[in-house]
């Protein structure tokens, strides 16, 4: 059986975030930490840019992305995620396919090594579209997926960052991390409404061959958030999102303000009835997110093809593919190689 579906390497987009934040700007050269998030950040981009290239869909290129930046200890994601108040990791995932709105989620699970790929598999293998809890990491063991404890995702560095979350009673998002080693006693005093920290969550958006969209997302959520809470991440049409009649999205920053303002359906809505640009519908729903008091960023890739990486901190780690294949990786507002 012939597809009539036309291949165009041409369509092909790619990019992926690992977080944004406010970074210090101390004009230091920059740490370890943030070269190897760098280059982590390529190398991934590259790795999926390069199975678009062979002919994968959208969905397979962004599930490899984000599986591989949550075995990455680097962002808060799988290994490296942040921390809970009770000092235990709960990770949300979503997952989302432009073709049909097939899509995937699940939040506070501690024991699939993937959330991503448990995102996947409910998408795939159940008549549903979100678990949580012991009943995500049951169908998880029932699938076959693997399993580990809670302990595989904990790193030295999320533990300390609990620590000085605690002592300062503040709910605090990731990215602090990469000036940890510069600035170790400095506060984390952010509250979700009011930060100055970073986020940390990873995801990535594409457009294929055959010109469709996909996103995914995971995260750890936020260093001493209360047990239980779940952020915009494995919200379908908030964190993660894509509709080919529109454009695939993925988010990072305050989970709460993004939830409220709605964040990708708003997006979507501007673009599918409104005319609005990519670029004006996203810049549109950031200002509502700073109007419910958070900060953050977004990757999102339009129907057209055209590509948004806006924040509205200072920093938002990020890599994306141009149209004639470079891949470009970026931290700061101003920076980009
Ligand atoms: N958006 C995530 C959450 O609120 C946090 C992040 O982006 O790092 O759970």
């Amino acid at each position: 059986m012939t597809s009539n579906v036309q291949v165009d390497r041409s369509l092909i987009r790619f990019a992926l975030h690992g977080g944004a934040g406010d970074l210090a700007e101390d004009g230091a050269a920059e740490s370890q930490m943030l070269r190897d998030s760098r280059a982590a950040l390529r190398r991934i981009a590259e790795e999926a840019f390069a199975e678009l290239q062979r002919g994968a869909s959208a969905l397979d290129a962004v599930t490899l992305a984000v599986e591989r930046l949550e075995q990455c200890p680097l962002f808060n994601a799988g290994v490296g995620a942040v921390l809970n108040r009770a000092g235990q990791p709960e990770l949300d995932a979503a997952i989302m396919r432009g073709e049909d709105r097939g899509c995937g989620a699940v939040a506070g699970i501690a024991r699939v090594q993937s959330p991503v790929r448990l995102a996947r598999a409910v998408m795939e293998q159940t008549p549903h579209v979100m678990f949580a809890g012991i009943g995500a990491e049951q169908l998880a063991q029932s699938l076959g997926m693997p399993i580990v404890e809670p302990a595989y995702f904990i790193t030295p560095l999320r533990v300390q960052q609990l620590q000085q979350a605690r002592r300062s009673g503040s709910i605090s998002l990731d990215h602090d991390d990469q000036d940890a080693d510069k600035h170790a006693d400095a506060k984390l005093e952010a509250q979700t409404e009011n930060t100055t920290g970073g986020f940390g969550t990873v995801g990535a958006v594409a457009r294929d061959a055959r010109g469709h969209l996909a996103a995914a997302t995971s995260t750890g959520g936020l260093t001493n958030k209360l047990p239980g809470r779940i952020g915009d991440t494995p919200l379908i049409g908030v964190g993660t999102f894509a509709d080919d009649r529109s454009c695939a999205i993925s988010c990072t920053g305050t989970g709460e303000a993004f939830i409220k303002a709605g964040f990708a359906n708003a997006i979507h809505a501007r673009l599918a009835w409104s005319g609005w640009t990519l670029e004006n519908a996203c810049a549109e729903a950031l200002a509502s997110v700073r109007d419910y008091g958070g900060r953050g960023g977004c990757i999102a890739i339009g129907n057209d093809g055209s590509l948004q990486l806006p924040f509205n901190s200072n920093a938002m780690y990020r890599a994306w593919a141009e149209a004639d294949g470079r891949i470009y990786v970026a931290v700061r507002a101003s920076d980009a190689d």
